[in-house]
Protein backbone atom coordinates (compact mmCIF):
# COMPACT_ATOMS: atom_id res chain seq x y z
CA UNK A 1 0.00 0.00 0.00
CA UNK A 2 1.23 3.30 -1.12
CA UNK A 3 1.85 6.47 1.50
CA UNK A 4 -0.72 8.39 -0.09
CA UNK A 5 -3.38 6.19 0.16
CA UNK A 6 -2.24 5.24 4.08
CA UNK A 7 -3.16 8.71 4.62
CA UNK A 8 -6.58 8.83 3.16
CA UNK A 9 -7.46 5.97 6.12
CA UNK A 10 -5.35 8.48 8.77
CA UNK A 11 -8.00 9.77 10.82
CA UNK A 12 -6.71 13.21 11.78
CA UNK A 13 -6.51 13.47 15.68
CA UNK A 14 -9.73 13.54 17.71
CA UNK A 15 -10.72 16.54 19.81
CA UNK A 16 -12.77 15.08 22.64
CA UNK A 17 -14.31 11.59 22.55
CA UNK A 18 -18.25 11.11 21.92
CA UNK A 19 -19.31 10.08 25.45
CA UNK A 20 -19.38 6.05 25.61
CA UNK A 21 -22.94 4.70 24.61
CA UNK A 22 -24.69 1.18 25.00
CA UNK A 23 -24.98 1.20 21.08
CA UNK A 24 -21.17 1.37 21.08
CA UNK A 25 -21.27 -2.16 23.19
CA UNK A 26 -21.98 -5.59 22.85
CA UNK A 27 -24.89 -6.77 25.32
CA UNK A 28 -21.89 -8.45 27.48
CA UNK A 29 -20.18 -5.43 27.36
CA UNK A 30 -23.39 -3.15 28.53
CA UNK A 31 -24.05 -5.30 31.46
CA UNK A 32 -20.29 -5.45 32.53
CA UNK A 33 -20.60 -1.37 32.19
CA UNK A 34 -23.52 -1.06 34.41
CA UNK A 35 -21.95 -3.49 36.98
CA UNK A 36 -18.45 -1.39 37.10
CA UNK A 37 -20.65 1.69 37.14
CA UNK A 38 -22.44 0.13 40.49
CA UNK A 39 -25.37 -0.78 39.33
CA UNK A 40 -27.02 -4.50 38.72
CA UNK A 41 -26.26 -6.09 35.29
CA UNK A 42 -29.66 -6.56 34.21
CA UNK A 43 -30.59 -3.19 33.80
CA UNK A 44 -28.23 -2.69 31.24
CA UNK A 45 -30.80 -5.19 29.35
CA UNK A 46 -33.86 -2.88 30.53
CA UNK A 47 -31.95 0.08 29.03
CA UNK A 48 -31.36 -1.28 25.50
CA UNK A 49 -34.72 -2.27 25.81
CA UNK A 50 -36.30 1.16 25.79
CA UNK A 51 -33.37 2.19 23.90
CA UNK A 52 -34.19 0.09 21.00
CA UNK A 53 -37.30 -1.63 21.80
CA UNK A 54 -39.05 1.57 22.82
CA UNK A 55 -37.39 3.24 20.35
CA UNK A 56 -35.48 6.20 22.75
CA UNK A 57 -38.43 6.08 25.14
CA UNK A 58 -37.80 8.51 27.63
CA UNK A 59 -36.23 7.84 30.56
CA UNK A 60 -40.14 9.12 32.26
CA UNK A 61 -41.49 5.77 30.77
CA UNK A 62 -38.68 3.45 32.37
CA UNK A 63 -41.43 1.88 34.08
CA UNK A 64 -39.42 -0.98 35.45
CA UNK A 65 -36.96 1.14 36.90
CA UNK A 66 -36.97 2.97 39.86
CA UNK A 67 -38.03 6.35 39.19
CA UNK A 68 -35.08 8.06 41.46
CA UNK A 69 -32.69 6.43 39.06
CA UNK A 70 -34.09 6.38 35.59
CA UNK A 71 -32.86 10.07 34.65
CA UNK A 72 -29.57 9.39 36.37
CA UNK A 73 -28.81 6.02 34.49
CA UNK A 74 -30.44 7.67 30.81
CA UNK A 75 -27.51 9.61 31.46
CA UNK A 76 -25.25 7.87 31.88
CA UNK A 77 -25.94 4.77 29.38
CA UNK A 78 -28.17 6.85 26.49
CA UNK A 79 -26.37 10.03 26.62
CA UNK A 80 -27.81 12.27 23.41
CA UNK A 81 -24.72 12.37 20.86
CA UNK A 82 -26.81 14.02 18.64
CA UNK A 83 -28.62 16.79 18.49
CA UNK A 84 -31.03 18.33 15.84
CA UNK A 85 -30.20 21.64 14.02
CA UNK A 86 -33.10 21.53 11.36
CA UNK A 87 -35.48 19.61 9.50
CA UNK A 88 -36.49 20.38 5.96
CA UNK A 89 -39.07 18.32 4.61
CA UNK A 90 -40.36 18.30 0.67
CA UNK A 91 -42.35 15.12 -1.32
CA UNK A 92 -45.27 16.43 0.10
CA UNK A 93 -44.22 15.48 4.12
CA UNK A 94 -42.50 12.15 2.56
CA UNK A 95 -39.28 13.01 2.73
CA UNK A 96 -37.59 14.92 5.56
CA UNK A 97 -33.71 15.64 5.94
CA UNK A 98 -32.50 16.56 9.34
CA UNK A 99 -29.10 18.12 9.92
CA UNK A 100 -27.62 16.86 13.43
CA UNK A 101 -24.54 18.72 15.95
CA UNK A 102 -22.58 16.09 17.20
CA UNK A 103 -20.83 16.47 20.91
CA UNK A 104 -17.97 18.67 19.55
CA UNK A 105 -19.90 20.44 16.90
CA UNK A 106 -19.50 18.39 14.00
CA UNK A 107 -22.29 18.38 11.83
CA UNK A 108 -23.84 15.27 9.86
CA UNK A 109 -27.08 14.54 7.96
CA UNK A 110 -29.84 11.84 7.47
CA UNK A 111 -32.50 11.33 5.39
CA UNK A 112 -35.50 9.97 6.13
CA UNK A 113 -38.01 8.61 2.57
CA UNK A 114 -41.57 7.24 2.93
CA UNK A 115 -43.06 4.97 0.51
CA UNK A 116 -45.95 2.96 0.09
CA UNK A 117 -44.44 0.32 1.21
CA UNK A 118 -41.31 1.18 3.28
CA UNK A 119 -39.54 3.85 5.02
CA UNK A 120 -36.28 4.37 4.46
CA UNK A 121 -33.36 6.21 6.49
CA UNK A 122 -30.48 7.19 4.70
CA UNK A 123 -27.09 7.43 7.17
CA UNK A 124 -23.83 9.21 7.56
CA UNK A 125 -20.95 6.79 9.38
CA UNK A 126 -18.05 9.30 9.20
CA UNK A 127 -18.22 13.51 9.19
CA UNK A 128 -17.05 14.29 5.85
CA UNK A 129 -15.08 11.30 3.62
CA UNK A 130 -11.42 10.69 2.83
CA UNK A 131 -12.85 9.32 -0.63
CA UNK A 132 -12.34 12.52 -2.58
CA UNK A 133 -14.94 11.40 -5.06
CA UNK A 134 -14.61 14.49 -7.32
CA UNK A 135 -19.02 14.32 -8.28
CA UNK A 136 -19.68 14.04 -4.42
CA UNK A 137 -20.01 17.20 -2.48
CA UNK A 138 -19.44 15.39 1.05
CA UNK A 139 -15.88 13.84 -1.04
CA UNK A 140 -14.63 17.83 -1.35
CA UNK A 141 -13.84 19.11 2.37
CA UNK A 142 -11.96 15.67 3.35
CA UNK A 143 -12.57 13.42 6.07
CA UNK A 144 -13.49 15.48 9.78
CA UNK A 145 -13.74 12.05 11.65
CA UNK A 146 -15.21 9.12 11.81
CA UNK A 147 -18.55 8.32 13.87
CA UNK A 148 -18.83 6.14 16.56
CA UNK A 149 -21.46 3.49 16.52
CA UNK A 150 -23.73 5.46 18.74
CA UNK A 151 -23.81 8.50 16.74
CA UNK A 152 -24.94 6.02 13.52
CA UNK A 153 -27.36 4.31 15.75
CA UNK A 154 -28.78 7.34 17.18
CA UNK A 155 -29.54 8.55 13.77
CA UNK A 156 -31.42 5.39 13.11
CA UNK A 157 -33.06 5.48 16.31
CA UNK A 158 -34.42 9.09 16.01
CA UNK A 159 -35.77 8.18 12.74
CA UNK A 160 -37.26 4.79 13.91
CA UNK A 161 -38.80 7.28 16.44
CA UNK A 162 -39.75 9.63 14.25
CA UNK A 163 -42.06 6.80 12.25
CA UNK A 164 -43.71 5.30 15.13
CA UNK A 165 -44.19 9.24 16.63
CA UNK A 166 -46.22 9.73 12.74
CA UNK A 167 -44.30 12.36 12.16
CA UNK A 168 -44.19 11.75 8.55
CA UNK A 169 -47.13 12.14 5.93
CA UNK A 170 -49.29 9.57 6.90
CA UNK A 171 -49.61 8.33 10.01
CA UNK A 172 -47.28 6.14 12.19
CA UNK A 173 -45.40 3.51 11.11
CA UNK A 174 -42.19 1.24 11.38
CA UNK A 175 -39.10 2.32 10.32
CA UNK A 176 -38.07 -0.96 7.57
CA UNK A 177 -35.18 0.13 5.83
CA UNK A 178 -31.65 1.57 6.22
CA UNK A 179 -29.21 2.59 4.11
CA UNK A 180 -25.38 3.86 4.33
CA UNK A 181 -25.65 6.73 1.83
CA UNK A 182 -25.00 9.80 3.60
CA UNK A 183 -22.25 11.07 4.22
CA UNK A 184 -18.92 8.94 4.53
CA UNK A 185 -17.70 5.77 3.52
CA UNK A 186 -19.12 2.96 6.14
CA UNK A 187 -16.29 0.46 5.71
CA UNK A 188 -13.78 2.93 6.27
CA UNK A 189 -15.33 2.83 9.85
CA UNK A 190 -15.66 -0.84 9.85
CA UNK A 191 -15.78 -1.35 13.56
CA UNK A 192 -18.24 1.43 14.48
CA UNK A 193 -20.89 0.68 11.17
CA UNK A 194 -20.21 -3.47 12.45
CA UNK A 195 -21.74 -2.52 15.81
CA UNK A 196 -24.31 -0.79 14.58
CA UNK A 197 -25.25 -3.55 12.00
CA UNK A 198 -25.63 -5.58 15.43
CA UNK A 199 -27.56 -2.97 16.91
CA UNK A 200 -29.90 -3.02 14.00
CA UNK A 201 -30.16 -6.69 13.41
CA UNK A 202 -29.76 -7.74 17.03
CA UNK A 203 -33.80 -8.75 17.90
CA UNK A 204 -35.33 -6.68 20.63
CA UNK A 205 -33.90 -5.86 23.28
CA UNK A 206 -30.33 -5.73 22.26
CA UNK A 207 -31.49 -4.69 19.05
CA UNK A 208 -33.74 -2.82 16.85
CA UNK A 209 -34.66 -6.71 15.24
CA UNK A 210 -35.07 -5.24 11.59
CA UNK A 211 -33.54 -8.05 8.91
CA UNK A 212 -29.98 -7.63 7.37
CA UNK A 213 -31.68 -7.84 4.14
CA UNK A 214 -33.34 -4.26 4.55
CA UNK A 215 -30.00 -3.02 5.10
CA UNK A 216 -27.93 -1.49 2.61
CA UNK A 217 -24.58 -0.93 3.03
CA UNK A 218 -22.58 1.28 0.04
CA UNK A 219 -19.06 1.82 -0.51
CA UNK A 220 -16.96 2.92 -2.97
CA UNK A 221 -15.22 -0.39 -2.95
CA UNK A 222 -12.68 -0.97 -0.53
CA UNK A 223 -11.83 -4.64 -0.92
CA UNK A 224 -10.46 -5.70 2.30
CA UNK A 225 -13.74 -3.81 3.97
CA UNK A 226 -15.86 -6.03 1.59
CA UNK A 227 -13.88 -9.63 2.89
CA UNK A 228 -14.28 -8.69 6.09
CA UNK A 229 -18.12 -7.83 5.95
CA UNK A 230 -17.87 -11.25 3.79
CA UNK A 231 -16.92 -13.35 6.98
CA UNK A 232 -19.31 -11.52 9.14
CA UNK A 233 -22.95 -13.39 9.39
CA UNK A 234 -24.90 -10.25 8.60
CA UNK A 235 -26.10 -10.28 5.25
CA UNK A 236 -26.97 -6.97 4.83
CA UNK A 237 -27.58 -5.72 0.69
CA UNK A 238 -24.08 -4.75 -0.49
CA UNK A 239 -24.00 -1.63 -2.78
CA UNK A 240 -20.68 -0.97 -4.64
CA UNK A 241 -20.06 2.51 -6.38
CA UNK A 242 -18.71 1.66 -9.40
CA UNK A 243 -19.57 4.72 -11.63
CA UNK A 244 -17.84 3.35 -14.55
CA UNK A 245 -16.23 -0.29 -15.66
CA UNK A 246 -13.07 0.83 -17.14
CA UNK A 247 -10.16 1.72 -14.81
CA UNK A 248 -8.66 4.46 -16.71
CA UNK A 249 -12.00 6.81 -15.96
CA UNK A 250 -12.59 5.09 -12.40
CA UNK A 251 -9.16 6.42 -11.57
CA UNK A 252 -10.41 9.35 -11.66
CA UNK A 253 -14.22 9.30 -10.64
CA UNK A 254 -13.71 6.98 -7.56
CA UNK A 255 -9.61 7.30 -7.11
CA UNK A 256 -9.33 4.66 -4.63
CA UNK A 257 -9.44 2.74 -7.89
CA UNK A 258 -5.87 3.13 -7.89
CA UNK A 259 -5.86 1.01 -5.08
CA UNK A 260 -8.41 -1.50 -6.06
CA UNK A 261 -9.45 -2.03 -9.71
CA UNK A 262 -12.87 -2.78 -10.98
CA UNK A 263 -12.15 -6.39 -11.57
CA UNK A 264 -10.82 -6.60 -8.10
CA UNK A 265 -13.89 -5.14 -6.79
CA UNK A 266 -16.12 -7.07 -8.69
CA UNK A 267 -14.69 -10.48 -7.23
CA UNK A 268 -15.15 -9.02 -3.92
CA UNK A 269 -18.78 -8.31 -4.00
CA UNK A 270 -19.45 -11.93 -6.04
CA UNK A 271 -17.26 -13.74 -2.83
CA UNK A 272 -19.91 -11.67 -1.09
CA UNK A 273 -22.52 -12.96 -3.29
CA UNK A 274 -21.51 -16.73 -3.23
CA UNK A 275 -21.52 -16.65 0.29
CA UNK A 276 -24.79 -14.44 1.45
CA UNK A 277 -27.19 -15.08 -1.45
CA UNK A 278 -27.75 -11.72 -1.80
CA UNK A 279 -27.62 -10.05 -5.17
CA UNK A 280 -25.85 -6.97 -4.98
CA UNK A 281 -26.12 -3.43 -6.74
CA UNK A 282 -24.13 -1.21 -8.82
CA UNK A 283 -24.05 2.19 -8.30
CA UNK A 284 -23.78 4.41 -11.23
CA UNK A 285 -23.98 8.30 -10.95
CA UNK A 286 -24.78 8.69 -14.68
CA UNK A 287 -22.69 12.24 -15.64
CA UNK A 288 -23.35 13.63 -19.00
CA UNK A 289 -20.78 13.36 -21.37
CA UNK A 290 -17.95 11.67 -18.86
CA UNK A 291 -19.13 8.18 -18.54
CA UNK A 292 -22.63 7.83 -20.05
CA UNK A 293 -21.65 6.37 -23.69
CA UNK A 294 -22.90 4.03 -25.23
CA UNK A 295 -20.16 1.61 -25.70
CA UNK A 296 -19.31 1.94 -21.44
CA UNK A 297 -22.81 0.77 -21.06
CA UNK A 298 -21.53 -2.00 -23.42
CA UNK A 299 -18.72 -2.73 -21.50
CA UNK A 300 -20.46 -2.56 -18.17
CA UNK A 301 -22.69 -5.47 -19.74
CA UNK A 302 -20.77 -7.39 -20.56
CA UNK A 303 -19.02 -7.08 -17.15
CA UNK A 304 -22.17 -7.97 -15.43
CA UNK A 305 -24.52 -10.41 -17.53
CA UNK A 306 -22.73 -13.32 -15.60
CA UNK A 307 -23.28 -11.87 -12.16
CA UNK A 308 -25.72 -11.67 -9.58
CA UNK A 309 -26.36 -7.95 -9.28
CA UNK A 310 -28.62 -4.89 -10.46
CA UNK A 311 -27.41 -1.67 -11.50
CA UNK A 312 -29.05 1.39 -9.76
CA UNK A 313 -28.65 4.52 -12.57
CA UNK A 314 -28.89 7.46 -10.56
CA UNK A 315 -29.28 10.68 -13.02
CA UNK A 316 -25.77 13.34 -10.94
CA UNK A 317 -26.98 15.65 -8.65
CA UNK A 318 -24.42 17.98 -9.53
CA UNK A 319 -22.93 19.75 -7.09
CA UNK A 320 -22.53 23.28 -6.24
CA UNK A 321 -19.35 24.78 -8.52
CA UNK A 322 -19.52 21.31 -10.37
CA UNK A 323 -18.76 21.57 -14.39
CA UNK A 324 -20.57 18.28 -14.21
CA UNK A 325 -24.21 17.69 -14.85
CA UNK A 326 -26.74 15.29 -15.46
CA UNK A 327 -27.30 12.91 -18.48
CA UNK A 328 -29.25 13.75 -21.00
CA UNK A 329 -32.69 11.75 -21.57
CA UNK A 330 -32.00 10.06 -24.67
CA UNK A 331 -28.58 9.11 -23.55
CA UNK A 332 -30.13 7.67 -20.48
CA UNK A 333 -32.23 5.57 -22.14
CA UNK A 334 -29.74 4.20 -24.09
CA UNK A 335 -27.88 3.70 -21.34
CA UNK A 336 -30.43 1.53 -19.95
CA UNK A 337 -31.85 -0.27 -23.01
CA UNK A 338 -27.74 -1.31 -23.74
CA UNK A 339 -27.61 -2.98 -20.33
CA UNK A 340 -30.66 -5.02 -20.76
CA UNK A 341 -29.85 -6.30 -23.72
CA UNK A 342 -27.47 -8.62 -21.31
CA UNK A 343 -29.89 -9.21 -19.41
CA UNK A 344 -28.80 -7.37 -16.75
CA UNK A 345 -31.20 -6.04 -14.31
CA UNK A 346 -31.40 -1.89 -14.20
CA UNK A 347 -33.84 0.77 -12.35
CA UNK A 348 -32.56 4.20 -12.51
CA UNK A 349 -33.51 6.11 -9.38
CA UNK A 350 -36.16 7.86 -9.14
CA UNK A 351 -34.17 10.55 -6.72
CA UNK A 352 -36.05 11.43 -3.90
CA UNK A 353 -35.43 15.32 -1.86
CA UNK A 354 -33.32 16.69 -4.83
CA UNK A 355 -34.85 20.34 -3.94
CA UNK A 356 -33.56 19.97 0.31
CA UNK A 357 -30.00 18.80 -0.93
CA UNK A 358 -28.77 21.81 -1.91
CA UNK A 359 -25.68 21.52 0.81
CA UNK A 360 -25.30 17.82 0.09
CA UNK A 361 -25.52 16.23 -3.35
CA UNK A 362 -24.62 13.04 -2.21
CA UNK A 363 -27.64 11.96 0.05
CA UNK A 364 -29.65 12.75 -2.99
CA UNK A 365 -28.67 9.32 -4.29
CA UNK A 366 -30.38 7.39 -1.15
CA UNK A 367 -32.32 4.34 -1.58
CA UNK A 368 -31.35 1.11 -3.04
CA UNK A 369 -32.41 -1.90 -5.10
CA UNK A 370 -35.00 -2.89 -2.34
CA UNK A 371 -37.74 -2.87 -5.54
N1 LIG B 1 -19.13 6.27 0.37
C1 LIG B 1 -20.16 5.35 0.02
C2 LIG B 1 -21.53 5.72 0.50
C3 LIG B 1 -22.02 7.15 0.37
S1 LIG B 1 -22.48 7.79 -1.16
C4 LIG B 1 -20.17 5.15 -1.49
O1 LIG B 1 -19.49 5.87 -2.18
O2 LIG B 1 -20.83 4.22 -1.96
C5 LIG B 1 -23.92 7.01 -1.74
C6 LIG B 1 -24.00 7.02 -3.25
O3 LIG B 1 -24.22 8.35 -3.76
C7 LIG B 1 -22.71 6.56 -3.90
O4 LIG B 1 -23.00 5.68 -4.95
C8 LIG B 1 -22.13 7.86 -4.44
O5 LIG B 1 -21.22 7.66 -5.46
C9 LIG B 1 -23.38 8.59 -4.87
N2 LIG B 1 -23.20 10.02 -5.11
C10 LIG B 1 -22.34 10.85 -4.49
N3 LIG B 1 -22.46 12.10 -4.98
C11 LIG B 1 -23.43 12.07 -5.92
C12 LIG B 1 -23.99 13.04 -6.79
N4 LIG B 1 -23.57 14.30 -6.77
N5 LIG B 1 -24.96 12.65 -7.63
C13 LIG B 1 -25.38 11.37 -7.65
N6 LIG B 1 -24.88 10.40 -6.86
C14 LIG B 1 -23.90 10.73 -6.01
Amino acid sequence: MSEEITLVFDEPPQRKKAPQHIADLDSEARKEWAKAAGYQGFRASQIANHYFSHVGAPAGEWSDIPADQREELSALFTPKLIELVRSISCDNGMTRKDLWRLHDGVLVESVLMRYTDRTTVCISSQAGCGMNCPFCATGQAGLTRNLTAGEITEQIVAAARSCELGEMTGGPTRLSNIVFMGMGEPLANYNAVLQTLRNVTAPNPDGLGISARSVTVSTVGLVNGIEKLTAEDIPVTLAVSLHTPDDELRNTLVPINSRWKVKEVLAAADAYERKTGRRYSIEYALIRDINDQAWRADLLGRLLKNRNSHVNLIPLNPTPGSKWTASRREDEAEFVRVLESYGVPVTVRDTRGREIDGACGQLAAAESAQQ
